[in-house]
């Protein structure tokens, strides 16, 4: 089966799916890590979304969804997680097609990560990655042990661009305006299930292992 991981930014997604393609041998398909791995080696793609995603703006439909049907022909086989894809409707229906057309496994589930607007905020303001490996820290809740290098790979702490307070608003409306309409559509199609994810990110993933 493939699933659908969604919900706002600073939810908690990827790090939700990095566990469960652990736990459930699955293929990670996030377009947001997708576009940042495109802009770093300034690749065609890289160069077009660049002015989206450092404006707190979606990537055209056209480019998302061309994207994800290359990744999904290149493993059909797969049982995907989809992280912060779909995020419109276009998107949804486009992603449906895609699998159908393709013969790939079909979406079971979509989980809906719920997180209060307060919370999500801290979580964005303050999240760190290194630059290296991805690893994510948080400047309250999980500093790295020295200043600035990250604990496993002694790569460089960076904070994202689209992580700034002013670039998360934007990014905060365009989830409302485009994403939460995903709670319905999933919901008529009966694949919607909400899943608290406040808290301790192990605390989150029992949630989901319980409910799968
Ligand atoms: P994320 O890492 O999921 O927070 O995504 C970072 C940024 O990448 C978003 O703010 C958008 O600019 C872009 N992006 C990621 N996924 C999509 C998508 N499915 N549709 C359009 N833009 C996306």
């Amino acid at each position: 089966m493939s699933i659908v991981l969604f919900g706002p930014p600073g939810a908690g997604k990827g790090t939700q799916a990095k566990k469960m393609i652990v736990a459930g041998h699955m293929t990670h398909i996030s377009t947001g890590d997708l576009f940042r791995a495109a802009m770093k080696n300034e690749t065609p793609l890289g160069l077009e979304a660049k002015s989206y995603v450092d404006s707190g703006n979606l990537v055209p439909d056209s480019v998302t969804i061309g994207l994800v049907k290359e990744v999904i022909a290149a493993n059909k086989e797969g049982h995907f997680i989809f992280d912060g894809f779909p995020r419109t409707s276009t998107q949804a229906e486009a992603l449906e097609k895609l699998i159908s057309d393709m013969n790939a496994n079909p979406i079971k589930h979509a989980l809906f990560l719920e997180v209060p607007t307060d919370v999500l905020a801290r979580r964005l303001t303050g999240r760190r990655l290194c630059r290296d490996c991805g690893a994510v820290y948080h400047v309250d809740s999980k500093p790295p042990s020295v200043p600035g290098q990250c604990d496993l790979c002694q790569g460089e702490i960076y904070q994202r661009k689209d992580d700034s307070e002013e670039v998360i608003s934007t990014r905060l409306d365009a989830y409302s305006k485009n994403t939460e309409p995903l709670k319905e559509y999933y919901q008529k199609k009966g694949l919607f299930v909400e899943i608290d994810g406040q808290g301790d990110p192990e605390d989150v993933f029992d949630r989901f292992k319980t409910y799968l």
